[in-house]
Formats: C-alpha cells, structure tokens, sequence
C-alpha cells in the first residue's frame, strides 16, 4: 500500500510505494540539525510532486530538498542517477506510519 506525506505547507508531497520497515537516525552534521528520520528506497519507487530546493554540500554526493515556502526537508536524492536509492523523511508522513517502527542509529557523523 502507498502513503502519501507532505511539507508542512502542502506544495510538496512525497509518495511512498511499500510500507517502511524501520527508521533510520543519522548525526551527520545536517541530520542533527534537521532532525529529519530516514528511510529509503528506490527512486522508481518514489514520486515527488512540487519543486523542492536542493542543497549539495560537503563531497558532493547528494542534494538534500527542502521546500521553498515552508522550508520543510522532504528527501535526498544522489547525484548519481545510477545510485538506485533515495532518503525520504518519515516525518512527512503520518506518525502512526513510523513512530513505533525500530530505530536504527545511522554515525553518518564518522563517515
Ligand atoms: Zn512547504
């Protein structure tokens, strides 16, 4: 089954295709200051709809989106469209989708 989430404002949504498994934590320097929480899949399997901001940093690998109007992170994508996987922030997503869902510590902080 699908789920749908949003930015706070509505202008983007996310669309999940399979149910989340677990949720992923990272204390990377963005990730801790976003408190966004991870999950992943394949970007055929995901359809963003809006026009986010990307922000690429550090050593180029990814871009992280936000939206422009409430400044929500919705999701990374790779630069490498042949890297087959893609964040979305859970938090987009109703709480009962994820909150009980195991936490997994990702040290993207030591990477
Ligand atoms: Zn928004």
């Amino acid at each position: 089954m699908s789920h749908q989430g949003s930015c706070h404002c509505g202008a983007m949504t996310v669309t999940i295709e399979d149910d989340p498994i677990e949720v992923s934590e990272c204390n990377c320097s963005i990730c801790r200051r976003t408190g966004a929480l991870w999950t992943y899949a394949p970007p055929a399997c995901v359809a963003v709809t809006g026009e986010g901001i990307g922000y690429v940093h550090g050593d180029k690998m990814l871009a992280l989106f936000h939206c422009p109007t409430c400044g929500v992170i919705t999701h990374w994508s790779t630069i490498d469209p042949d890297y087959d996987r893609m964040g979305i922030n859970l938090r987009l997503f109703d709480p009962r989708l994820w909150e009980a869902l195991p936490r997994k510590f990702v040290d993207g902080a030591s990477w």
